[in-house]
């Protein structure tokens, strides 16, 4: 089946990406900045095991928060026509994500739960795990990953609807202040064809396993 038909440009500029390359502190200037944490919680940053820590952890966060060097609109770029005239429900499921919060820097982690109905051809179905992984590995609250999710897949496949849910667990919950351990957060938002038509609300929430 030979299906590749658009390819739409890209005229936004990235969202999220609000410290420009020129701004940024250099790789010395971030391990520093570790080293005085390290100092700062009471710790010896020259001690043997600690030595190559603020290096490493520079690094992580280069793993960590890599979506603010992604764009989120060109894995959506790519869509197919031909799909046989299949109009219903594409849904990916259980789609494991991980995040920080915005508030503490601290991870929270859980599952997507992602739905459109098409309307103008549909996109490879790792494409939409792409997006919520480049959204997801910035600095976000999760309802602010949820809205930005659905606003790049509005805005760039124009589906009939959209349902997205996501249920995480935040560290910054469990780990420190009221310390209360497997709370799940839930955020869902519905657009379209999922907001007008119950039935296919419900048909979602059935196929995801949440009634
Ligand atoms: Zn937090």
């Amino acid at each position: 089946m030979d299906t590749i038909i658009t390819t739409q440009t890209a005229d936004q500029p990235v969202q999220g990406q609000t410290v420009t390359e020129k701004k940024r502190p250099s790789r010395q200037d971030a391990e520093a900045a570790v080293r005085t944490l390290i100092e700062w919680i009471g710790e010896d940053p020259s001690r043997e095991g600690l030595q190559d820590t603020p290096a490493r952890f520079v690094k992580a966060y280069q793993e960590l928060y890599r979506g603010y060097n992604e764009d989120p609109v060109v894995p959506l770029q790519r869509t197919f026509k031909e799909v046989n005239g299949y109009r219903d429900m594409v849904l990916l499921r259980d789609v494991e994500f991980f995040s920080a919060c915005e508030h503490h820097m601290v991870p929270f982690f859980g599952k997507a739960h992602i739905a459109y109905y098409p309307s103008d051809g549909v996109v490879g179905l790792s494409k939409l795990a792409r997006v919520i992984d480049t959204y997801a590995r910035r600095l976000q609250t999760q309802e602010t990953l949820t809205a930005q999710i659905i606003e790049v897949i509005e805005k760039t496949l124009n589906p009939r609807g959209i349902a997205l849910v996501m249920e995480a667990e935040h560290m910054c919950m469990s780990m420190r202040g009221v310390q209360k351990k497997g709370v799940s957060t839930v955020t869902a938002t519905f657009t379209g064809v999922f907001e007008e038509d119950q039935t296919k609300q419900d048909r979602f929430m059935t196929l995801i396993g949440v009634r």
